[in-house]
């Protein structure tokens, strides 16, 4: 299989202008001759199915939740970023791009970057005209804070809630066109199988997660925006129903799985307290923009931090990386971290935590300014620890955040199964082995608003689509093996919680796979992960009948599919023996600990083909080419 990513010819700057002109149109009377089926109501979903839905296609837009807000991009807080240079502080769109391929650690593809870049000022006007309450500064401008990995302030937000505003923003939108009847809802539907008629994507099965009933809906093209897999690690900072299931599906379908080992560890998180704890809570990598992470000097000092002098405090980003300090990217923020909680200097009860200290930030500017910017994360931390951060530094550690791995889609969002298109997190596309902080809620609604509503139209445009009904024998037999696997979850009739699997492996995947790989964690992983599937299909216990409201099976289903992925992500991690952004291989690194890339071999995007469960996959390659940027030892020093 050759991997064409479509990218067009000519100048970076004039490739998404020429490709748009260039690309077939449907013309507006026959878009509501097609029918459209988006998976997802986030960010990616919400927006492409409004987008979609408003030029006049018939679109069927799915998600787990009881309502499209639900979805989990209305967690995200700190903000979204966008090229305004409403700072006037140097920034533009090729910086916002050099930023982030440097940033991704040159493991993405330059041209989905560059128009990732020109289209985040569109972004921002789309919202501000849909009413999203951005912060404004005094004179009315939209307020702007830095996140990590850049030098200029273009980090649009909305307090510590961006992303829920953007949702009600899409959502709204969305709405707008369920009201005209260009999209139909299905909330409480699960996507557990993806239809392939003629080579191409035409349906998809859901689980009516109400009633049980298994569902079949028919459509000319298929989208899929069902989020990333962060849950694999069983404690993230992701909702916990965030899940692979659909991407999965779709992998075992024939789409290629790209990059999954590419996962992202997040540096400011509240630190684990117990075993009881079914995810983890972030806190916005705005808070670097004023709080100094730090950890006492001296090993196995127990003081409390106001007792410790300053003299006795090590700031240890801002020692190593002067010109970025606190607000170096997530991965080096995180690998940091580890090191001097490895060095036993780390804070707290475990011994797993620094402190991100906002003392001078409120002497600064004073308690009030702090309160307006970050008020709520502070009221969420206190209720989660008891303590006052306006008093008492936070305690922080990393966590599993995000994935920059997904389906492999080219530069028009399709996969190698054709009319399944990918956006958002579920897509591998545009952040290489690293993603910067603010960029997955600008990925999601570029792929959303302004990307998937031209390629689509090219890809109708350009194909022979017969039509198709759910009578097609395609779907009896999804239909068929969706009803199997469902009857095995349930006729295990095991001893072994589904949750404790799910922590069993999250264990392995963190301890093996996690912040820091080697081959020998790697090839433990890979023997204790079909260990524990292998127990889990023996020895799990999933209660309840099939045909109405059973929680514990949609679980089960989640579960056993992570059992079949982490083995691929564990692997894909394996065999990329460098180091690059967010992938940590103990072997490959500099003299003073920082990630070692190899160009020479591993310069490439890892398109992986499903052949089976505990079969081998097989390695497709997607060479990376650097025009524009040309990858040198990232420093932010
Ligand atoms: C705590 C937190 C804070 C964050 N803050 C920021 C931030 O400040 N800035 C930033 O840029 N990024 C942030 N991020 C990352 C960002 O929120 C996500 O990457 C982004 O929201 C993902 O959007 P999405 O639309 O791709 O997917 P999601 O929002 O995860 O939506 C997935 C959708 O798919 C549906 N779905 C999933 N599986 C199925 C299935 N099998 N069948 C049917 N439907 C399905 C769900 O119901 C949902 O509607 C944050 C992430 C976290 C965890």
């Amino acid at each position: 299989m050759t991997l064409d990513a479509h990218v067009p010819a000519g100048p970076i700057a004039g490739k998404w202008d020429r490709h748009k002109f260039e690309m077939k149109l449907v013309n507006p009377a026959n878009k509501r001759k097609y029918t459209l089926i988006v998976v997802g109501t986030g960010l990616a979903g919400g927006a492409a199915a409004a987008s979609l839905g408003e030029l006049g296609y018939n679109v069927l837009n799915f998600c787990i939740q009881d309502s499209p807000r639900r979805a989990h991009s209305i967690a995200a807080q700190g903000g979204i970023n966008a090229a305004k240079n409403y700072q006037n502080d140097g920034d533009s769109v090729y910086r916002l791009f050099y930023d982030t391929v440097k940033g991704g650690d040159y493991r993405s593809r330059e041209a989905n970057v560059y128009r990732l870049a020109q289209l985040s000022v569109n972004i921002i006007d789309q919202c501000v005209a849909q009413g999203v309450p951005f912060a404004r500064e005094y004179g009315g401008l939209l307020d702007n804070r830095s996140f990590g990995g850049a030098q200029v302030s273009r980090t649009f937000y909305a307090r510590g809630q961006t992303g829920q505003q953007l949702l009600l923003g899409a959502y709204q939108s969305l709405m707008r066109q369920v009201h005209e009847g260009h999209v139909r809802m299905f909330a409480r539907r699960e996507m557990l199988d993806l239809v392939v008629i003629d080579g191409r994507a035409r349906g998809i099965v859901c689980r009516n997660l109400t009633t049980g009933e298994i569902e079949r809906y028919a459509s000319d093209a298929v989208i899929l925006a069902t989020g990333g897999y962060g849950t694999v690690y069983y404690l993230s900072t992701n909702a916990v129903n965030s899940n692979v299931t659909a991407s999965w599906r779709a992998h075992r379908r024939g789409a290629l799985f790209a990059n999954p080992c590419y996962t992202q560890i997040h540096p400011t998180c509240i630190p684990v307290s117990g075993d009881h704890q079914s995810k983890l809570t972030l806190m916005s990598e705005s808070l670097r923009n004023d709080g100094r992470v730090w950890v006492p000097k001296k090993k196995g000092d127990t003081r409390p931090p106001d007792q410790i002098p300053e003299a006795d405090r090590d700031y240890y980003l801002e020692r190593k990386y002067p010109s970025f300090g606190n607000l170096v990217p997530r991965d080096v923020a995180s690998r940091n971290a580890k090191h001097v909680c490895d060095d036993g200097r780390g804070v707290g009860d475990s011994g797993l935590a620094v402190y991100l200290d906002f003392a001078d930030a409120i002497q600064r500017l004073g308690v009030e300014t702090i309160r307006e910017k970050y008020g709520n994360l502070f009221h969420m931390y206190k209720k989660i620890t008891d303590e006052d951060a306006y008093k008492v530094p936070m305690r922080i550690y990393p966590a599993i955040h995000y994935t920059m791995g997904g389906l492999w889609v080219d530069y028009n969002l399709m996969s190698n199964v054709p009319g399944l298109h990918v956006l958002g997190e579920a897509n591998f596309s545009d952040h290489g082995a690293n993603r910067l902080g603010a960029s997955a809620l600008m990925q999601g609604l570029a792929d959303g608003y302004f990307v998937i509503p031209y390629t689509i139209g090219h890809y109708l445009a350009s194909a022979t689509l017969p039509k198709v009904t759910v009578d097609h024998p395609a779907f009896a037999e999804a239909v068929n093996c969706t009803q199997q696997r469902i009857n095995q979850l349930l006729a295990v009739k095991g001893k072994r919680g589904i949750r404790e699997i799910h922590r069993e492996l999250g264990r392995i995947m963190w301890d093996n796979v996690g912040m820091s790989r080697s081959e020998a964690s790697l090839r433990a992983a890979l023997a204790a992960i079909p260990r524990l599937r292998d127990e889990f299909w023996h020895d799990v216990s999933v209660p309840g009948t099939p045909d109405n409201l059973n929680q514990s099976l949609e679980y089960a289903g989640r579960v056993a599919d992570y059992l079949e992925f982490a083995e691929l992500l564990t692997l894909d991690a394996l065999q990329r023996s460098e180091s690059c952004g967010g992938h940590f291989r103990e072997e490959s690194q500099t003299p003073d600990g920082e990630a070692l890339r190899d160009d020479a071999n591993f310069s490439y995007v890892a398109a992986w083909e499903f052949t089976g469960v505990g079969s081998a996959p097989v390695l497709h390659k997607e060479p990376l080419e650097f025009d524009e940027v040309h990858p040198t030892q990232r420093s932010y020093k």
